[in-house]
């Protein structure tokens, strides 16, 4: 129904065959978009680099939201090979441990900061970047959690700054409409990644979604991809600012 022929995608936040970026950049790649892909160091290229080549990605380097220099190398590398953008996705978390772990109220400073910085001002600075490349028809998905809107056990501080991260994609999707850009967030339900093990219990949190959702399944990261695939299409262009829930109806149950 929709194809993604010619477009150019950057995705940010592959980490290993289980990561939700790469159910998007694989679904993407399906409907015929060329895809950029990043990995975070060194030690995460190794398993990158394989699902990069399975993507045939002209575009293949290191990116830490946290360093100006890649971030500004790597806009510089899709300007120069590529000259424009019309998808990004970002689909990275980070927050020190102690603090995921601990109560909202004992979150300190610093690991406030960090999880802020790494988990939502980094879109910003990916799409200060990507602003001058992009043109009407352009996509900015993120992915959030539903820990933005309710109290999850043992999601903790990761709440509040979902909550940052949606009202980001709001007023970001405002400032863009005017250049026919539109901005997303999906919001999956809790799927076993990397980044997720991370939390606490997270196992229970597994079983409590697929029981209470009307579906019984639990999201997948191909339900997600495909999902992604379609808001990046011309076909979804008169829609934006809103947060995605691709959770099998968990919400609508009380
Ligand atoms: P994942 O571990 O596969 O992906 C997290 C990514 O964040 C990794 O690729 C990691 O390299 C990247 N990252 C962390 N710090 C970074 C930095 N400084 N610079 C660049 N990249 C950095 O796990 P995932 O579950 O696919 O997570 C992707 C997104 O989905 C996150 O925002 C997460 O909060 C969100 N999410 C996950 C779930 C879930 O249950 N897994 C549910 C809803 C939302």
């Amino acid at each position: 129904m929709f194809s993604l022929k010619g477009k150019r995608a950057l995705v940010v936040g592959v980490a290993n065959d289980q990561s939700i970026a790469w159910g998007c950049a694989r679904a993407l790649r399906a409907q015929g978009a060329e895809i950029a892909v990043t990995y975070l160091n060194e030690k995460a290229e190794p398993y990158v680099r394989p699902l990069a080549e399975e993507l045939e990605a002209p575009i293949f380097a290191p990116l830490d939201v946290s360093s100006a220099v890649q971030l500004d190398a790597l806009f510089e590398q899709i300007r120069e090979q590529w000259g424009s953008l019309d998808i990004l996705i970002h689909s990275i978390a980070f927050c020190p441990k102690d603090d995921l772990h601990g109560r909202v109220i004992d979150c300190s400073a610093e690991g406030f900061a960090m999880a802020m910085d790494i988990s939502v001002h980094s879109f910003l600075r990916l799409i200060k970047r990507a602003e001058p490349l992009m043109g009407p028809g352009g996509t900015i998905l993120t992915v959030s959690f539903y820990g933005s809107e309710k109290v999850v056990s043992h999601y903790n501080i990761m709440g509040p700054v979902k909550a940052a991260l949606e009202s980001t994609t709001r007023y970001v999707a405002a400032e863009l409409g005017n250049k026919g850009i539109s901005v997303h967030a999906l919001s999956p339900g809790p799927l076993a990644t990397r980044a997720a093990s991370g939390i606490a219990h997270f196992d229970r949190m597994l079983a409590k979604a697929a029981e209470k959702a009307p579906t019984h399944a639990l999201a997948t990261i191909d339900d997600i991809g495909a999902y992604a695939a379609f808001l990046a299409s011309n076909e979804a262009h008169n829609t934006t600012g809103v947060i995605h829930p691709i959770d099998g109806g968990y919400r609508i149950i009380g």
